[in-house]
């Protein structure tokens, strides 16, 4: 069923979950997310703009767009939302749907995603070497940023040895609660 605005009253294929579906048709368009968000340089379609296509239930064209992936969930549009929407949480919904569907448009940053969430539920924590060599070796960019990379050991900012939290059990049951992606 369609309202006069053209908003969709029905979820289509349950793309989000009910509590955002609804938060969702707040929304009035005021843009304040989108002029917030630090990452918009990146996106193809801005966070107002793919809150519109949600109401407008055009779920096959929200999924092909990059906003949700470059999203770094800083939380900048839900706290400036008027209307209480929980935009980064849309965003991680999108992931996880876009996942589930194997409808991914963008599939190293999706890669960069899964790699980094793995090694959280793993270790409790990121060992960036771990994911940039795994990152590099399954996305076929070996040679890329080699001098960044050698530049970032040589000043430290890259730690040799993975460092563990005391109890990392605690976050794979964190992970098994509550599935990310
Ligand atoms: S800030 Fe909230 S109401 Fe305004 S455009 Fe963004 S989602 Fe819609
Ligand atoms: S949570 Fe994502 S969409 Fe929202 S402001 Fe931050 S980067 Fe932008």
């Amino acid at each position: 069923m369609i309202f006069k605005t053209g908003v969709v009253d029905s979820v289509p294929d349950r793309l989000l979950s009910k509590s955002n579906f609804d938060a969702v048709r707040r929304c009035y368009q005021c843009k304040k997310c989108s002029s917030g968000c630090p990452v918009t340089f990146t996106m193809d379609t801005l966070p107002h703009q793919v809150m519109r296509l949600l109401q407008l239930g055009s779920e096959r064209e929200v999924l092909s767009k990059n906003t949700y992936w470059v999203c770094s969930s800083c939380q900048t549009c839900t706290t400036r939302c008027p209307n209480d929407i929980d935009i980064a949480d849309v965003m991680d919904e999108l992931c996880r749907q876009a996942s589930r569907r194997k409808t991914v448009s963008e599939k190293t940053l999706e890669l960069f995603h899964r790699l980094f969430l793995r090694e959280v539920r793993l270790h409790g924590r990121v060992h960036e070497l771990s994911v940039i060599g795994k990152y590099k070796l399954l996305s076929g960019q070996i040679f890329n940023d080699i001098p960044m990379g050698i530049g970032m050991i040589l000043r430290h900012k890259l730690k040799l040895v993975p460092k563990r939290i005391n109890r990392p059990r605690e976050m794979r049951d964190l992970f098994r609660k509550d599935p990310v992606i």
